[in-house]
């Protein structure tokens, strides 16, 4: 039998070729595919070749004002297993299958020479390594250990990140897109960040404008550093009303409170990492829609996010669907959103689309909310 981690050729029942591909033999998915072509080798080089592309590919899609950057997205980037984000002149790596635990101090080496990062952390402690029969390791692969937080721009947001403890690698690059997107729609608005970690988007609706913001989550540490967060970017702590609960039971306390918002963001963890988790994700997923929904006043904007790998796109909307009709709400879809286009999907692998949003604007409500908002 091959080794974990080893290349192995896939064949079809004739013995045809169909892939070279990396074997996992605890997991469920037993072999990974490097490349669907006969005529390459799978080395070294070849390792270092497709990160070096994948990092050119980013210089298309990512702006020079912006140095957190997913540089290596998997299997979308042809290489299952590895994510490597950037944090300024940090690259942080996380190897989460056998294959690309092989090849790491290959992937190790390339960063340093294609990425401009002086170094290079390990975060390899996802859970999925379970699945694969690996152990998780977190610690520094090359240079010297990274600093406490590191001090990210993207535009005129300023980030501090963990990347030793924070949640993934220690931030949510794949919200780029979105932030921006509430940036450009905060203006005058009272904004609700409902799970809003270390404040992405507090961040962006101040930016914005955003005559209020309310930042929620249960986390007190993400909370201290979503502080620093608005802190770094240039504003005062005291601009935003800060709520540290579980956001099931904060929505409805705010709402009996009779406070109403002109744009909510809501980015929960995900409920549903897989199928199995599905009919209590969708409960959760309503419930926090719905109160979301009742928080916002005719004429707003709500955001509503899920990055559950389980739940896919159209089951997504028709719990939204299923909220707004509980809510008594007339609203519309007017946007859909993804992840950046750092977080590409390879069409051979649509399970890369695991982030789907959708943006609802509120027409009018059936409960006595106040008046619509001037956004001008
Ligand atoms: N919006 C964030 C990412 C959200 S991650 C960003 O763009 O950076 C999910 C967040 O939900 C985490 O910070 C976690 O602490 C928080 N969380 C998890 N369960 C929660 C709950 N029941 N109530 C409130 N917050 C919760």
């Amino acid at each position: 039998m091959p080794e974990a981690g080893e290349t192995v050729t896939i064949v079809s029942h004739r013995g045809e070729f169909l892939a070279y591909a990396a074997y996992s033999p605890q997991s469920q998915i037993r072999a990974r595919v490097w490349s669907f072509d006969a005529r390459v080798t799978i080395d070294a080089t070849f390792m270092s070749e497709a990160l070096k592309r994948s990092i050119e590919y980013r210089k298309q899609v990512v702006g020079p004002d912006c140095d957190a950057i997913r540089l290596v997205h998997a299997e979308s980037d042809g290489l299952p297993g590895l994510i490597v984000d950037r944090y300024a002149d940090t690259a942080v790596i996380q190897c989460s299958s056998s294959g690309a635990e092989l090849w790491r101090d290959v992937f190790a080496e390339a960063l340093m020479r294609y990425s401009g990062c002086t170094r290079v952390f390990e975060r390899s402690d996802a859970e999925v390594r379970k699945l694969e029969g690996l152990d998780p390791r977190v610690g520094v692969v090359c240079g010297d250990a990274p600093p406490e937080s590191i001090l990210v721009r993207e535009g005129s947001a300023r980030y501090m990140v963990d990347v030793r403890q924070g949640q993934k690698t220690g931030f949510f690059l794949d919200q780029r897109d979105n932030r921006a997107q509430v940036l450009r729609s905060s203006r005058g608005r009272e904004v609700l960040d409902a799970f809003c970690y270390t404040g992405g988007f507090t961040v962006a609706a101040l930016l914005g404008g955003a005559r209020s913001v309310t930042a929620l989550d249960s986390s007190a540490g993400a909370l201290e550093r979503a502080r620093e967060n608005v802190q770094a970017s240039g504003f005062a702590n005291a601009q935003v009303d800060w709520v540290e609960g579980d956001a099931f039971a904060s929505l409805r306390r705010l709402y009996d409170q009779g406070r109403r918002f002109d744009l909510v963001v809501l980015d929960p963890p995900k409920f549903a990492p897989t199928e199995k988790h599905v009919p209590r994700a969708a409960r959760a997923y309503k419930d926090v829609n719905l109160w979301a929904l009742r928080l916002l006043r005719p004429g707003g904007l709500l955001f509503t996010f899920s990055c559950s790998g389980g739940v896919g796109e159209t089951l997504f909307q028709s719990i939204v669907a299923g909220a707004g009709l509980d809510a008594k709400t007339d609203c519309r879809i007017v946007d859909r959103l993804s992840a950046a286009a750092d977080h590409p999907v390879a069409l051979n692998f649509p399970e890369g689309a695991y982030l789907k949003g959708l943006v609802l604007a509120l027409y009018n409500s059936a409960l006595p909310n106040s008046a619509p908002v001037d956004t001008q």
